[in-house]
């Protein structure tokens, strides 16, 4: 194990070409795992390669394990957040720090297997500045999880401006063009599978199926997918704003026919309106309206206070690098 500052003249003049991302959250259990696998792969590749691992303010042995390990195969990076963030603050972090020519993200889990990751360099090599992985089959996940991912991605892609593709997750390697206009975007908000897509640039989408969990457990239930769902749509999308207004034409339209309805029925066949239940109907049916836009307002609202304190999206508590025992120096993108 050599800390940064004591490391080889030879590897400080190798640039590195390959960063992996990796967010962790109380991923103790499975770090030895996702070690090995990481060993593996980036032992058979040609670029030198960094794993960045964003503590995200975890509160098991994570940070201690990351410590105390000693890379083979890859130079480690290991940033410790001063709580937990989420999910996307992590990966906001982990891009900022990025030395790479390339990036690819992945969960610690390895339901994003890193044994793809030649597969997804094959596809950069040729030419893509984005590789996007699209789930074909999400194993170990639930039928009610399956399903409003779908729906939510289908949601998505109706109502955002930006093209965000369906079921790709963090799961990408971005060229460095692509990286760099991303850390370039100082929004709070961060969705980062909308993020990701932001810049457009060469895409190329390829499938694979998604693991379960190597152990552990999921670090989301549905209340903070649900809000990642409702900051996704607040962030790419001014549609729902636009309901409001489809809504209030939508009511009045209604009730003139209504009240050309109530008309014709006292003066032509004399009836007496009946007055309660309709009347109930109505103001329930428009004050619920009215809460429903009030309430969609309030997240738009809500958002740009966050915007406008500009607070920072993560703190960093403390950071570390370790050379890789047996990293190797190969060819680099085009050269
Ligand atoms: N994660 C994180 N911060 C959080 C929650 C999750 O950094 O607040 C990391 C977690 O350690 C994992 C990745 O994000 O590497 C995906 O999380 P998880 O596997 O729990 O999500 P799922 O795959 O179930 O959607
Ligand atoms: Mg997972």
């Amino acid at each position: 194990m050599h800390i940064v500052d004591s490391v080889s003249s030879e590897t400080l003049e190798s640039p590195i070409q390959l960063s992996l991302v990796i967010p962790v959250y109380n991923e103790a259990e499975i770090l030895p795992q996702l070690f090995l696998r990481l060993e593996k792969v980036t032992q058979s590749l040609d670029f030198k390669t960094e794993v960045i691992l964003v503590d995200d303010g975890s509160s098991d042995s994570t940070w201690l394990d990351i410590q105390h390990y000693s890379p083979k195969g890859f130079d480690l990076h290991g940033i410790t957040l001063s709580r937990n963030f989420g999910k996307e603050a992590a990966l906001t972090s982990g891009l900022k720090a990025v030395a790479g020519e390339a990036v690819i993200i992945l969960d610690a889990d390895c339901q994003d297997p890193p044994e793809l990751i030649p597969v997804m360099l094959e596809a950069w090599q040729e030419g893509a500045d984005l590789v996007n992985m699209k789930r074909r089959v999400r194993r170990g996940e639930s039928w009610l999880k399956r399903k409003s991912a779908s729906i939510f991605y289908r949601i998505l892609g109706v109502l955002s401006e930006t093209p965000i593709p369906e079921n790709v997750g963090d799961f990408r390697l971005l060229n460095r063009p692509v990286i760099d206009e991303i850390n370039q975007l100082g929004e709070r908000n961060r969705y980062m599978k909308g993020i990701l897509s932001w810049p457009g640039f060469n895409q190329v989408t390829l499938e694979y199926d998604r693991e379960a969990r190597m152990g552990g457990t999921t670090k989301w239930n549905y209340w903070k997918l649900f809000y990642l769902a409702l900051s996704g749509i607040t962030a790419f999308s001014n549609k729902p704003l636009m309901l409001a207004s489809w809504m209030g034409a939508m009511v009045a339209f209604s009730s003139f026919i209504y009240g050309a309805w109530v008309l014709i029925k006292t003066l032509i066949f004399g009836e007496v309106v009946s007055g309660y239940p309709s009347m109930m109907v109505v103001i329930l049916f428009i004050g619920g309206i009215q809460l429903i836009t009030i309430g969609i307002l309030g997240e738009y609202v809500g958002r740009i206070f966050t915007e406008v304190k500009g607070r920072p999206n993560y703190v960093i508590r403390k950071s570390l690098k370790k050379q890789g025992s047996s990293s190797q120096l190969k060819s680099i993108k085009g050269a």
